[in-house]
C-alpha cells in the first residue's frame, strides 16, 4: 500500500467524532476476572499472558526482542497498522502529523492500514504491526491473533489497546445487563467483558494515551521497526506541566492525578485546567500511596474509584495499593 496525501485525505474525511467522557456517575462492582477461553488460546500457543491486576505496564525493562537486533536486508521494514474495536482516535492522530507521518509512511512498506483502506490481507510477514482498540469480536480476536504470529514486534496503540479505555468502564457496571444495551443489534461478541489485547498476545511496546501523542509515535516508531524495544522515561505529567508554567491544581483541592502518571502528554489537561485522569497509565515510580492519601482531602472513594474506571486504571491502582500495603 502506498500512502498518498490523497489517500490520507480521504481517512480525514471519514473522520468520527470521538466521544469524551467527563464526570462519569458510576455504581461500585465487582472487578475484572481472566476469560478462561482467551488465556486457554495464549497458553497453547505458548504466548505469555498478562495477569490482571498486574503492575504497571510501562516498565523500564528491555523486551528479549531487542536482542539480537533486527535485520531488514536493505529492503523497506513491512509495518501493518490494525484496528480492532475502537474509535480509531488513535489512527487518527497519526494522520493529524500531516507531512511528518507521510515521510514517515514512505520509509516502510505500509502492508494494511485500515483507516486509509481495507484491503485482502495477504498474510505477508511483517516486522512491525501496531494494534488499536479492544478484541470484542470473534473477527478482531482471530485478527489479533493473526497479526501476532506472522509480526516480529507488536505494540498496543493506544490506551483502550493497552489497558482497556473507555470501553472498560461497562465491565465495572451491571455487567451482562449493561452488555445487552451496548451490543444489541451486533452480532459475534465473543468478548463483551472488555480485556485489553495483552490478555490474549504477548505486546512488545505500548504506545500510551487517548488519543496516543503523535511526536511520541514518530520517536519509537523506528526503534520498533530495527526490532529493538525503548523505554519511556519514568517521568511524571507534572514535569511537563511545570515547564508549562502551569499553577498546581492540586493546590486548589482540585484532584489531579499528574504525579503518579506517566509524562508524554505536554500535559496538555492541566494546561488547559482540566485535571488530568490517567490516560497514560501508571508509571512505573510512582508512590500510589502518597497520591491516594493526598487525593483523599479532594474527593471521596467513589469519585476517586469513578475517575480511575474512566481509563482503565483502577486495576493498576488497586494492585499496587495491595501490594505495597
Ligand atoms: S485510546 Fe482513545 S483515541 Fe485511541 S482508540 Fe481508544 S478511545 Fe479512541
Ligand atoms: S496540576 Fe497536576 S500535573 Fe500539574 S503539577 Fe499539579 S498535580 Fe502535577
Ligand atoms: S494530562 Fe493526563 S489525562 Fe491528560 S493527556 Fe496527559 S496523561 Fe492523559
Amino acid at each position: 500500500m502506498t500512502i498518498t496525501k490523497k489517500a490520507a485525505g480521504k481517512a480525514v474525511k471519514k473522520t468520527t467524532t470521538k466521544k469524551t467522557v467527563g464526570t462519569v456517575k458510576i455504581k461500585k462492582t465487582a472487578t475484572r476476572k481472566n476469560a478462561p477461553g482467551a488465556a486457554s488460546a495464549a497458553e497453547a500457543q505458548n504466548i505469555p499472558v498478562r495477569v490482571q491486576n498486574a503492575p504497571p505496564k510501562f516498565k523500564t525493562v528491555s523486551s528479549p526482542v531487542a536482542a539480537p537486533r533486527a535485520k531488514t536486508g536493505g529492503r523497506k521494514p513491512k509495518m501493518a497498522i490494525v484496528s480492532l474495536t475502537s474509535c480509531e482516535g488513535c489512527q487518527f492522530a497519526l494522520l493529524d502529523l500531516g507531512e511528518k507521518f507521510l515521510d514517515f509512511a514512505s520509509s516502510v512498506e505500509m502492508v494494511d492500514f485500515r483507516l486509509i483502506e481495507e484491503e485482502e490481507d495477504p498474510g505477508t510477514k511483517l516486522d512491525l504491526v501496531l494494534v488499536e482498540g479492544n478484541p470484542v469480536t470473534e473477527d478482531n480476536l482471530k485478527l489479533l491473533q493473526s497479526v501476532r504470529k506472522r509480526s516480529r514486534v507488536l505494540a498496543a496503540l493506544g490506551n483502550c489497546a493497552a489497558m482497556g479505555g473507555i470501553p472498560e468502564i461497562k465491565n465495572y457496571h451491571e455487567g451482562a445487563n449493561t452488555i445487552k444495551h451496548v451490543y444489541k443489534y451486533i452480532q459475534g461478541i465473543s468478548n463483551p467483558e472488555i480485556k485489553e489485547i495483552d490478555n490474549f498476545v504477548k505486546v512488545d511496546f505500548y504506545f500510551p494515551g487517548c488519543p496516543i501523542n503523535g511526536e511520541e509515535f514518530l520517536r519509537y516508531a523506528p526503534e520498533l521497526l530495527l526490532g529493538n524495544i525503548p523505554t519511556i522515561p519514568d517521568s511524571p505529567v507534572c514535569v511537563e506541566c511545570k515547564k508549562a508554567g502551569n499553577r498546581c491544581l492540586l493546590l486548589d483541592k482540585k484532584p489531579c492525578f499528574g504525579p503518579m502518571i506517566l509524562g508524554g502528554c505536554d500535559a496538555v489537561c492541566p494546561t488547559a485546567r482540566m485535571t488530568c485522569q490517567g490516560c497514560r497509565g501508571l508509571r512505573p515510580g510512582a508512590n500510589i500511596k502518597a497520591m491516594r492519601a493526598t487525593l483523599k482531602t479532594m474527593m471521596t472513594d467513589e469519585e476517586f474509584e469513578n475517575t480511575t474506571e474512566i481509563y482503565g486504571l483502577r486495576d493498576d491502582v488497586e494492585e499496587s495499593l495491595r501490594t505495597t500495603n
